[in-house]
């Protein structure tokens, strides 16, 4: 059965009225295509936890054991396939002349869906950063065997690591600060299956509320933003994103 009701309603009526829009989505819209979150017990690789090799301590230590870690894990972000909430949301990009999509995801999955206008709050698995001279580069297309040495700069010869927020780290420069500021002007925010324990992106929802945004959460689990939103739809982001995308206007 297809999604629907008065909540589904509400936030089509919502969407219809805006002029601008911004999504913000967490590891629950990942979590339908099958990447695992690698937090907690599920997580494991090699007996590690992410929260010991995501961090610019374990770098320094052993570079060669987290690049074949994140080899491991882009290999499983390139054989899943955007779900039909990444696909809504390229769908509601359309819509809106002004729009913006601020993931915490890193697999990439948005970009292939065709979202466009997006910030990759935490960086994405498909970039690299050189520790010398800084430059980010798309890491080649195949992500090659496991343990391969880790890459170096092409122009400057340092070491690569991946472009990604770890723990303990800030975020890259300028990124929170355009969701702010964007989210400050929206006529509506949704919210996608963002857990609220992970703070700056239910930060910049409620901020965005409280300047006047209509705040709709789409999460099965009640969270502190579903609460505090306009509307909340209890429902997986691939079931009800198609359909509220299905109830607007063309
Ligand atoms: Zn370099």
């Amino acid at each position: 059965m297809a999604f629907d009701g008065p909540d589904l309603d509400r936030a089509a009526e919502i969407l219809a009225g805006a002029e601008s829009l911004l999504v913000l989505t967490g590891a629950g819209v990942s979590a339908e295509s099958g990447i695992p979150t690698f937090r907690g017990a599920g997580g494991l690789w090699r007996n590690f936890r992410a929260e010991e090799l995501a961090t610019p301590e374990a770098f320094a230590r052993d570079p060669g054991l987290v690049w074949s870690w994140y080899r491991w894990r882009r290999r499983i972000c390139l054989e899943a396939s955007p779900n039909a909430g990444h696909l809504a949301i390229a769908g509601l990009e359309d819509r809106f002349p002004s729009f913006l999509l601020a993931t915490q995801n890193v697999d990439g999955l948005h970009r292939r869906a065709s979202s466009r206008r997006m910030l990759e709050l935490h960086g994405s698995i498909h970039h690299s950063r050189c520790t010398g001279c800084g430059t980010v580069a798309d890491l080649p297309a195949d992500p090659g065997p496991e343990d391969a040495p880790p890459p170096r700069c092409a122009p400057c010869g340092g070491l690569l690591r991946p472009h990604i927020v770890w723990f303990g780290e800030g975020y890259h420069e300028g990124v929170l600060e355009t969701a702010f500021a964007f989210a400050r002007t929206a006529g509506a925010i949704l919210v996608a299956g963002t857990s609220a324990m992970v703070w700056p992106p239910a930060a910049i929802a409620l901020d965005g509320q409280a300047h006047g945004a209509a705040l709709i959460d789409v999460n099965p689990e009640e969270t502190e933003i579903s609460r505090a939103a306009d509307v909340w739809l209890a429902a997986p982001s691939g079931e009800s994103l198609p359909a509220l995308l299905a109830r607007l206007p063309r």
